[in-house]
């Protein structure tokens, strides 16, 4: 690894367990970059198209999702006392407007998950309804909830690996549409999410490897089973696609605000990774609705910055953060991978703009800002966000890149957006423990 650290010095900083700000070197305009790329605008349309199909069998299983027609989706708010308070705390010298989307409140889930995780099950589903000739596209999907489809799918199994949230997400459609649900869940999960998920009459399997492991267990034991249908958050598709939805969805709220997103109105948006399913589909999107308009930056933690290092070596899925000499242990639920996604990284490559790192001890000092400033509850990952919104303008990297992109002079009129992964499931108990956790810097 020795020879890879002098070729990217960005790596000594990041093994010292350092924050850093990293611009990406290969993003290029959306026009050159959108092109020749394994997925594309029709499979994002085609994905929206499936979740409206399946909105009238989702508002029966899960009738809080009525007030949406069954689509699930989040609200997305200005929060300009959190603006100041990070200004004012911060000295960030944040411009423009400020707004989170609460994908934290999402139905089902209460994750970010609750896109491409439940996109998943559903595209599983239809393809499987289809295949028997039990389902055809023009009917209405509300009969999937008939009891003589229950019993169908009841035959299959679906499975998952997951450090809490994705087997969360996949546990509760899969089990609501009448699958047996297997969940391998890593050695940081949750016990609370472990103890949701069994009340759902989920099967929670845990082990003492981390995430990687866990998928590997999931893999090999859903390969003897022929009815087996693995959910592969390193490699899928379709969870990306269920999470590009994101940025039609989006689109329309900011015309609903009035909004604009132009060469005077830059757009930017801020979004935890993991393995980088759900911010890659959803900067993959984005990038299709505002193109070169839109700046998209991911937020990992110090000690599990999974998708940086596959990004900067440009190894990929071929590198693995413990490569590098981290541990990959964080307090932030969701982002503790240490390997990334073997294919999200090569697809965002020409479009992501940059990443920031975290340190834990900020994400539970973000949280405590938020729930200050906003009355608004967040789980720590989901605030890693703030570290883009509360670094950006105060970095030398990150300034650079404004003026490369002469945007030096707009940023009165960007708009600013954190994207909040998760939280409204986290119990009461648990929020109380965040809320009292300091950290050594
Ligand atoms: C899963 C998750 C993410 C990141 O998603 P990936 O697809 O793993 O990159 C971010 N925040 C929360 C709360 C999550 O659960």
């Amino acid at each position: 690894m020795e020879h890879l650290e002098e070729k990217y010095p960005i790596l000594k900083e990041m093994q010292k367990g350092k924050e850093v700000v990293w611009i990406n070197p290969g993003q290029v305009s959306f026009a050159e970059g959108g092109k020749d790329l394994e997925l594309t605008e029709e499979d994002i349309r085609d994905a929206s198209a499936r979740l409206k199909r399946f909105a009238p069998f989702i508002v029966k299983c899960f009738p809080e999702t009525a007030d949406r027609g069954g689509l699930i989706e989040s609200a997305l708010t200005e929060i300009p006392a959190m603006r100041e308070q990070i200004n004012r705390k911060y000295g960030s010298h944040l411009e423009g407007r400020l707004l989170l989307k609460q994908d934290s409140h999402l139905a089902i889930a209460g994750s970010v998950k609750a896109r491409g995780g439940i996109y998943e099950v559903l595209k599983h589903t239809e393809e499987l309804a289809l295949s028997q000739g039990m389902l055809s596209l023009e009917e209405d999907y509300s009969c999937l909830a008939n009891p003589r489809f229950r019993k169908f799918f009841e035959q299959y199994t679906v499975q998952v690996g997951s450090t809490g949230n994705l087997g969360m997400s996949i546990g509760i459609a899969s089990a609501a549409i009448g699958y047996r649900v297997l969940v391998h869940m890593s050695a940081d999960a949750r016990q609370w999410k472990k103890d949701l998920l069994r009340s759902k009459g989920v099967t929670v399997l845990e082990y003492e490897s981390d995430y990687s492991g866990a998928v590997e267990k999931g893999k090999e034991m859903s390969r003897q089973d022929p009815k087996s249908y693995f959910v592969d958050d390193e490699n899928s598709r379709d969870l990306f696609l269920g999470y590009a939805v994101a940025a039609e969805r989006l689109a329309g709220q900011l015309r609903e605000k009035e909004i604009q997103v132009d060469e005077k109105h830059p757009l930017f948006v801020y979004i935890p990774c993991g393995v980088g399913g759900a911010p890659g589909g959803i900067t993959f999107g984005l990038k299709h609705q505002f193109g070169d308009f839109v700046h998209c930056f991911f937020m990992e933690p110090t000690q599990a910055p999974c998708m940086l290092t596959g990004m900067v070596t440009g190894l990929h899925g071929q590198i693995c953060v413990q490569d590098i000499g981290l541990s990959g242990r964080t307090h932030a639920d969701g982002l503790a991978v240490g390997r990334p996604s073997g294919f999200v990284g090569k697809v965002i490559e020409p479009m992501l703009g940059g990443t920031f790192t975290v340190e834990d001890a900020n994400l539970y000092e973000y949280m405590r800002d938020l729930l200050e400033a906003e009355d608004l509850f967040l789980e720590p990952s989901a605030c890693a966000s703030f570290q883009g919104v509360i670094r950006g303008g105060k970095s030398r990297e990150f300034c650079r890149y404004l003026e490369e992109h002469g945007l030096e002079n707009q940023m009165e009129n960007a708009v600013h957006i954190a994207w909040a992964t998760g939280g409204s499931l986290v119990p009461q108990e648990v929020r109380e423990t965040y809320k009292n956790t300091y950290l050594d810097r």
